[in-house]
């Protein structure tokens, strides 16, 4: 992609309305625009990272056994009647009439909706266990939007809901989805703790969220630095193996970690050396519940069992701010320069910067490149403006692609591009001819890996 044809309107001055990073970076790097409070466009390159996300979500979810569906963003509210959740919800939920006086709602979950379809069409045990998700757009009438993506009132949510026919089939489905969490944020270069959680509105007993750290979160957070440790790449798992799964969710539950609403100091500091007790801040980026027959039984989703008689079935839901880590993912990986993108989120793989352009050999050599890379597979983001080069670098680092290849006459003389890691700031001269291989080979060593600096670089205060 050259940059003349691309729709990027970076800012040159900080927004003002932006009070954290992640949302000044978004402006800034022309990846959105507010359209009211809590509600925002997602321009060319904001979108790009979007979908990244998405689809690396989408791929753990199958992996675990879940199928996509999508159901719409308006529901009626007589389903939500059935529920008792229609005046439980209050002013978070966006309520609308239609012509013809019908109640409707702008959906700000699915549980309903979902159980509903479920309690229509499965009528015995054999078509269990499901567990059906999708990835669609939410609204809360949040009191306090703010801080852009982190929490809008319009925002994207991948939500799963599992029904099964005993509570120890329920509690495996649970544990599948813990498991495919974890993988999920590692695929995305994140660490994400997983810590016990209060019920809320949504009820029941068994609830997890995950929340990644930045200094800007919004939960007070306290764990036991041991999860530095954890090995988070590797979890190649049989998700029908009932008792390998379980291990890793009983792994990564008996270290301590609590956000503040749970955390009990007295067993903090029983559990937890002095040395390895951390708080912070984090960034809630999930959330599993498991509720049994909350919500099956008022809206009447049961089966036979094998004995033949009937029962409601055991179901949880399981969310996932996909907008959301957009924000959280900046917030834990930018510098003073820009963002910096972990490997499998980021818009583009590469950057080339002209420095001369209007240069024939300095044209010539980066459409060459631009052109075979584009062949190779990899996604490249062609710098063709004709600015000065300060212009390009600081735009290049703003927009935080992962490597950059800098092309500029003097380098062309000796038939070399400077090849720039935006992470570590690395350079190194290579071969025009040798740009591509390399790409490639520094691109497979980084990307999946979770990046060590996230977790560990935060001390205990
Ligand atoms: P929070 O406590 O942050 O309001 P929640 O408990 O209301 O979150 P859930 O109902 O569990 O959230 O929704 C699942 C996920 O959706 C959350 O973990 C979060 O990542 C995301 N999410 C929730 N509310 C918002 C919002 N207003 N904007 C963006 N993402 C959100
Ligand atoms: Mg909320």
């Amino acid at each position: 992609m050259r940059l003349s044809r691309y729709f990027l309107p970076v800012l040159r001055e900080d927004p003002k309305e932006a009070e954290i990073v992640s949302h000044r970076l978004m402006l800034r790097g022309g990846m959105i625009r507010q359209e009211a409070a809590g509600i925002y466009s997602w321009l060319p390159l904001g979108l790009r990272v979007l979908k990244k996300i998405e689809n690396i979500v989408r791929r753990e979810m199958d992996r675990a056994g879940a199928l996509e569906m999508l159901m719409p963003t308006l529901q009626p509210a007589d389903l939500w009647r059935r529920s008792g959740r229609y005046d439980d919800y209050g002013k978070e939920m966006l309520r609308i009439v239609d012509r013809h006086e019908r109640d409707l709602l702008y959906g700000p979950t699915n549980e309903e909706m979902v159980t509903d379809i479920v309690a229509r069409f499965v009528q015995s045990y054999k078509q269990l266990p499901l567990n059906l998700y999708h990835i669609q757009w939410k609204f809360r009438d949040e009191i306090r939007p703010r801080f852009g993506v982190m929490r809008g009132r319009e925002f994207l949510m991948k939500d799963a809901y599992s029904f099964d026919l005993t509570r120890e089939d329920g509690e495996h489905a649970y544990n599948r989805m813990f498991v495919a969490y974890l993988r999920t944020y590692a695929a995305l270069g994140l660490k994400a703790i997983p810590m016990r959680a209060e019920t809320g509105p949504i009820g029941g007993n068994l609830s997890h969220e995950f929340l990644i750290l930045a200094e800007t979160g919004e939960s007070q957070v306290f764990f036991d630095a041991a999860f530095h440790e954890k090995d988070w790449a590797a979890f190649d798992i049989d998700y029908d193996d009932r008792a390998a799964v379980a291990r890793v969710v009983e792994e990564f539950t008996t270290m301590y970690a609590a956000t503040e609403e749970m955390h009990d100091n007295v067993k903090f500091e029983q559990q937890v050396p002095e040395g390895r007790r951390v708080s912070g801040r984090g960034i809630e980026v999930g959330h599993i519940f498991f509720f049994g027959d909350k919500y099956t039984r008022p809206l009447g989703a049961k089966v036979l069992g094998p004995d033949g008689k009937e029962v409601y079935l055991q179901s949880g839901s399981y969310g996932i701010g996909v907008s959301r880590l957009v924000g959280a993912i900046i917030e834990a990986s930018h510098d003073e320069a820009g963002i910096v993108w972990p490997e499998p989120v980021a818009p583009f793989q590469v950057g080339i910067i002209n420095l001369r352009q209007g240069d024939a050999a300095c044209d010539s050599a980066c459409e060459g490149l631009h052109d075979a890379l584009e062949k190779a597979g990899m996604e490249v983001l062609y710098d063709d403006a004709s600015e000065r080069a300060g212009e390009k670098f600081a735009r290049m680092d703003l927009i935080g692609l992962p490597w950059q290849v800098i092309i500029g006459p003097r380098g062309l003389k000796d038939g070399v591009a400077e090849v720039k890691h935006r992470a570590t700031g690395a350079r190194e001269n290579v071969g025009l001819e040798q740009v591509g291989a390399y790409l490639a080979e520094s691109w497979r060593a980084h990307e999946g890996m979770v990046w060590q600096g996230r977790l560990s670089s935060y001390g205990s205060r």
